[in-house]
């Protein structure tokens, strides 16, 4: 996806998407090396900024004004993102070890992937507390814990377990919070209890006496107990024990105690210090092995020990991103001197803070505006990143062709995946005086297209074949691997045939071997998953080197006879059945612009990796008729494909179509796949066309999809239990389109209908099919 003249030679990786790591993303993004490759794996796509997360929990903050975007910063560093949790590393061979996917290669490795909590030894703290560390996943934690505390109608006790900063400022942001959502709820607030437990004999042991005080002062003003010097020593499902103090009853506890770092870093052979951290000297290099760095709450650095907070993790992405340059460069890397003093600003979960900076305490209003100041400039150093460059395509030609320069402009901006399609009209045109020799075994072949062409080999069934190559829509080789094979198996499932055996063609960018050899087996990894999944072997294919990453398979299945699903097998009085949702099309444009949520990108690629497998079998379990798998020409014109093979007309809810999270934000945003202007020249389709263009929906119909859903026409009366059957088999968003009409005398056989609804014809009653044999069949005019 990301396009590059200069072969890879290093490729760096860097593990979680830590304060350090974000800060490193966009200084390579702002200064990018030629030649060096960043790839980030990380477990959570959005990483919560710790400066903003108690605000984020008081309500002062949305999740997306506290977290980090991987996806544009990842695009703007012109890195890979590959989302997946690291479980090892192999030292000897330089590879990352993932849970779920294929070893991970690299020549330098840095590692921020924070802190958990050091409460392993504490019986029931995995059973029945809720840690706030790793701070990935908190908010969802906290989620959890807000809903089963309304679920109580506010009467529960909350505990905090841990008095320092992260403790207090929990504490107060939880208690602010929960009052107002009870409240708003309906409840009463005052049943709400808080006890903060710490086992130092003071809270905030670390900071400035002013500053404990002033926090003791304001817990007592605001009703929150304090536990302090006593060690909680167990969690149990409705109470805390307490050295000294007997059993606290708590309903929720949360638990803010010392960070200690990820179990599995003890199998790696890293040098580690006595707690388990990374042991790093000042150049944030492993003191074991040079070519691994660590920074932030994971890294111990010799000679020094910060605390493990956000401040130093921000502090240490300079030094970091200049010494990994340096380091491939052979350039000698600088130390990196942690600060001995920080200025730390904890807020009391409204609009007022306390800060504390060598000894000296203040306090007020001012002080929380001073605090938004500076967390709202970080974070907008990464959520208003500077606009990328677009890959260079060479000179204009010296012509004077306004519309054909404007067409070139659009190039540099080309779609990959299903996006790279040609258009259906320049298919027809160009495929139009193309005459394939006659044989009587080509069952369905050129005259008349289908999703895929059925041969027949004298044998029980009939053999059907299918060809998809694309360029990567996603800088994971792994990812598009999956995506481009599941793309391929879609018109096997469309024609209700079993899938048999496949051949691969691959494209790698030029580069030196070991790279080449990487990318190759990553890419085939993810494809054959979905193959072995499928029970389609894959059986050969053909590779070459190039300018983009691309692949694409040559599919073979089998069909009884007499039973494929063909396009034209839409009856009247059938509903149109689609099974995912719409929207690959204008996201991924947007991903590559850097415009899209990371949310929404891995939300369309487990679409796009979702089988259709189970959704055929159910679809002709229902009985369909007919089928198609969505693809390059967008809905409308997949449907237009149906109902002009079958001589009918539809009617399709707009405002029903099913669309993946954030696309009505990117089309509202005006991005759309470089595909989508030739699809909308299928409009003419539309009887309604004026009124369709009008709604802000209407481009939904030209977004072009890579591995969409498959669009069945189902008997009406089958239709609802058949969307249960596929809700229940994991197509969440399968739902009942439109419907199929009998041909009338209209030109356009498309009705697009705009009621505002979600579900539109699934209550609706859809006339039978007896009904509409009734009416008079017209001949079908051409639409395009
Ligand atoms: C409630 C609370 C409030 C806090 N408030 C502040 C504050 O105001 N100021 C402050 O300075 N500090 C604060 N801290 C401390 C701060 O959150 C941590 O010190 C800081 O987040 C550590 O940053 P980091 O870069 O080391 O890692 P993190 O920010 O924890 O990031 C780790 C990253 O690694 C990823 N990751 C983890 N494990 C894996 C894996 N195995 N594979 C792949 N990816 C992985 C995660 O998804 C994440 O992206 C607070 C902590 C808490 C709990």
């Amino acid at each position: 996806m990301q396009t590059t003249q200069t072969p890879i030679l290093k490729d760096i990786v860097l593990v979680g998407a830590g304060h350090s790591h974000v800060g490193v993303l966009r200084m390579f993004g702002m200064d990018p090396m030629p030649g060096v490759r960043l790839t980030l794996i990380t477990r959570q796509v959005h990483t919560p900024y710790s400066g903003m997360l108690p605000g984020m929990i008081a309500g002062l903050y949305t999740h997306d004004q506290a977290h980090i975007d991987a996806a544009p910063l990842t695009r703007f560093a012109q890195a890979r993102l590959y989302h997946s949790e690291v479980v090892g590393l192999d030292l000897v061979t330089k590879h990352v070890i993932c849970r779920d996917r294929p070893p991970v290669p690299f020549d330098v490795l840095s590692i921020n992937i924070g802190s958990i909590p050091s409460a392993r030894q504490i019986p029931g703290v995995a059973e029945h507390a809720i840690p706030v560390k790793p701070i990935d996943g908190f908010f969802e934690r906290f989620e959890a814990a807000r809903a089963r505390i309304l679920k109580r109608e506010g009467r529960a006790r909350i505990g905090v377990v841990g008095g320092g900063a992260g403790g207090v400022e929990l504490t107060l942001s939880l208690q602010r919070r929960l009052a107002r959502d009870v409240a708003d709820a309906g409840f009463d607030p005052s049943a709400l209890a808080f006890t903060l437990i710490t086992s130092s004999d003071e809270l905030l042991p670390t900071f400035p006496a002013r500053m404990r005080r002033r926090f003791t002062e304001l817990l007592r003003e605001r009703r929150i107990g304090v536990v302090a010097g006593s060690k909680a020593m167990e969690v149990r499902r409705d109470a805390v024990l307490v050295a000294g103090n007997g059993p606290i009853a708590l309903d929720e506890v949360f638990w803010t105690t010392r960070a200690a770092p990820a179990d599995w870093l003890a199998n790696t052979q890293l040098a580690l210090d006595d707690e388990g951290f990374i042991r790093v000297s000042e150049t944030l290099q492993s003191v074991s092995h040079a070519f691994v760095f660590a920074a932030g709450d994971v890294a111990s650095i010799d000679g020094h020990a910060p605390p493990k907070s956000g401040v130093y993790a921000v502090r240490s992405g300079p030094p970091l991103a200049d010494n990994l340059r340096r380091m491939l460069l052979g350039r000698r890397l600088q130390p990196y001197k942690p600060q001995r003093e920080a200025l730390y600003l904890i807020s009391t979960g409204e609009r007022y803070a306390l800060g504390a900076r060598n000894g000296f305490t203040i306090e007020g209003p001012w002080v929380w505006k001073l605090k938004d100041f500076i967390d709202r400039r970080f974070m907008a150093k990464f959520n208003e990143l500077p606009q990328m460059p677009l890959p260079a395509t060479g000179p204009p030609p010296a012509i004077a062709d306004a519309a054909a320069l404007k067409e070139i402009s659009a190039m540099a901006m080309r779609c990959g995946g299903c996006g790279a399609k040609v258009g259906a009209n320049i298919l027809t045109r160009a495929l139009g005086a193309v005459e394939p020799a006659p044989r009587e075994d080509v069952v369905v072949g050129l005259d008349a297209p289908d999703d895929a062409a059925v041969v027949d080999t004298g044998g029980k069934r009939l053999s059907v074949h299918t060809v998809d190559y694309f360029r990567a829509i996603v800088d994971d080789p792994y990812t598009f691997g999956k995506i481009t094979a599941n793309h391929a198996l879609g018109d096997i499932y469309a024609m209700g045939a079993e899938p048999q055996t496949a051949l691969a063609i691959a494209t790698v960018p030029y580069g030196i071997e070991a790279k080449v050899e990487a990318d190759l087996a990553q890419m085939m990894a993810g494809a054959n998953a979905i193959l072995r999944d499928a029970g389609c072997a894959l059986v050969g294919g053909h590779t070459s080197e190039g300018a983009e990453l691309s692949l694409g398979f040559a599919v073979n299945g089998l069909v009884d006879r007499d039973t494929a699903l063909r396009k034209g097998g839409l009856r009247p009085g059938d509903a149109l059945v689609l099974t995912k949702p719409i929207g690959t099309g204008s996201l991924l444009a947007a991903h590559m612009r850097g415009k899209a949520k990371a949310r929404w990108v891995m939300a369309a690629i487990e679409h796009m990796t979702q089988s259709s497998k189970a959704a055929a079998q159910i679809l002709r379990a229902h009985g369909a008729t007919a089928a198609t798998d969505i693809t390059g020409f967008g809905l409308l014109g997949h449907i237009v494909e149906m109902v002009r093979a079958a001589n009918v007309d539809a009617t399709l809810a707009l405002t029903g179509v099913p669309l993946l999270d954030g696309l009505s934000q990117t089309i509202a945003a005006g991005i759309f796949s470089s595909l989508q202007p030739q699809n909308v020249r299928l409009r003419r389709a539309i009887r309604n066309m004026d009124e369709a263009a009008a709604h802000p929906l209407y481009p939904v119909l030209f977004d072009p999809q890579t591995a969409g859903g498959l669009l069945a026409s189902v008997p009406s009366e089958r239709a609802q239990s058949c969307v249960a059957a596929l809700k229940s088999a994991g197509y969440a968003s399968a739902t009942i389109v439109g419907s199929v009409e009998a041909r009338s005398q209209a030109l356009a056989p498309i009705t697009v209908a705009l009621e505002e609804t979600r579900q539109p014809l699934e209550s609706a009653a859809i006339p039978s099919r007896q009904d509409q044999r009734e009416e008079v069949v017209h001949a079908h005019q051409p639409v395009l």
